[in-house]
């Protein structure tokens, strides 16, 4: 089956689907395709920081995400054997919010619909991009699920397909991997009753453990282990180690021994950041993950995707009305959004190294623009 677009983009996460969303509001004929058979499947952050609010809001997505279910941060604490011996208060009023990937997603796709410009194909994995005789991109092919090969033909491909991208593979876009010394183990539990919505952290072993509340009463456990250990914690008892984590937070020992018996409640997360030689190419561009993956702390990386795609959306349809999508025109794109996104990118650096210090300053009560980790 073949379809023509002028908008191609590979990726339904919130890069994408907000991109999607931003495009066919102006009238722009634009296919998004994903993978998987639906929206919001894929593990991902879910801790909006003010950037990403702010987007939201200006494009009215924010009104129906709250009304699905979200849960707004009050403080940061800091935590040692049972007891906070610091809260960080946020300038803003809250300290992030908690938003189920699903509710972003299902918001982004809800008001997408409504444009007859917008099209979704789920269960369609992209497998190969298509470039005419000038080397520029022209469009992708991909597989669906029960349809086998489709094409689509597009003016522009947008590979908005995550820290594994495969339209960077294909279009030959080098990723610079920077490791941040570690990786990350992931576990969600039932919040105890009258848990406070706020993010606690405290030290195991050296090793920094965030507790994220989230929406409809369940906490995410972060829990930073040094950096290829897993494999070799993976052959040892997991007793000893939810044991540690009981120590600084003894109310959660209720909600531990139900639902956390083996590493299999645990998701690694490999922890990285990486950023590419370039964005754009002729036809192309690569946005969110799929061109600067970010390591969790301040939780950057969802807001940086959404902010790609907004200011993406302000450039596109010029480019598109001109006809104007070699690699140089594009560059606008990548020379409005490399540098903030690089300096996060160093500004987390900064904050993980300087994790420790919180844990050996004084007893105290600051308000502060937070960063998260
Ligand atoms: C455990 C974890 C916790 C995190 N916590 C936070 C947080 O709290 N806050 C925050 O801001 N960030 C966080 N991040 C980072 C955040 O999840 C990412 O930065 C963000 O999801 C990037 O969005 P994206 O749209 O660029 O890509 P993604 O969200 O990765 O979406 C890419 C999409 O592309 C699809 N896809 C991939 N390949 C293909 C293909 N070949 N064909 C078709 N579709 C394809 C995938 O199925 C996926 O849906 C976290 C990341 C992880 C893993």
């Amino acid at each position: 089956m073949n379809y023509q677009t002028d908008v191609c983009i590979i990726g339904a996460g919130p890069g994408g689907a907000l991109l999607a969303y931003l495009l066919a509001k102006q009238n722009i004929s634009t296919i998004l395709i994903e993978r998987s058979d639906e929206l919001g499947k894929e593990f991902r952050g879910e801790h909006l920081n003010e950037d990403g609010e702010m987007i939201l809001k200006k494009h009215h997505i924010f009104e129906e995400m709250e009304s699905l279910g979200l849960l707004r941060m009050s403080r940061v604490e800091y935590w040692k054997d049972g007891h906070v011996f610091k809260t960080i208060e946020s300038e803003l009023g809250h300290a992030g919010i908690h938003v189920p990937q699903h509710h972003l997603l299902q918001s982004i796709n809800n008001q997408a619909s409504i444009h007859p410009s917008y099209k979704l194909m789920l269960g369609t994995k992209v497998t190969e991009l298509m470039q005419n005789e000038k080397g520029q991109y022209t469009g992708i092919k991909a597989q669906q699920k029960g349809r086998g090969e489709i094409i689509v033909e597009s003016k522009i491909i947008i590979g908005a397909d995550g820290r594994y991208s495969t339209v960077r593979k294909l279009a030959h876009i080098k990723n610079n991997i920077h490791n941040h010394g570690y990786d990350l183990l992931w576990a969600k539990i039932p919040a105890p009753a009258n848990w406070e919505p706020s993010i606690k952290f405290a030290l195991v072993e050296q090793q920094q453990v965030a507790l994220f509340s989230q929406a409809k009463g369940f906490i995410q456990i972060g829990w930073n282990i040094k950096k290829g250990s897993y494999t070799s914690l993976r052959k040892q008892s997991v007793q000893p180690f939810l044991d540690q984590l009981i120590l600084p937070f003894p109310q959660l020992k209720e909600s531990m021994e139900q639902n956390l018996h083996s590493w299999k409640d645990f998701i690694l997360l490999s922890v990285y950041s990486s950023h590419c030689d370039t964005w754009v190419k002729s036809g192309l561009a690569i946005i969110g993950d799929a061109a600067h993956t970010m390591t969790p702390t301040g939780a950057y990386g969802m807001n940086a995707a959404i902010m790609d795609a907004d200011v993406l959306s302000q450039i596109l349809p010029n480019l598109l009305s001109q006809g104007s999508l070699k690699a140089g025109n594009l560059k606008v794109f990548e020379n409005a959004r490399r540098k903030t996104v690089e300096d996060l990118q160093a500004q987390q650096v900064v904050t993980e190294d300087s994790f420790m210090e919180k844990f050996t300053n004084s007893l105290k009560t600051e308000k502060e623009n937070l960063t998260l980790y």
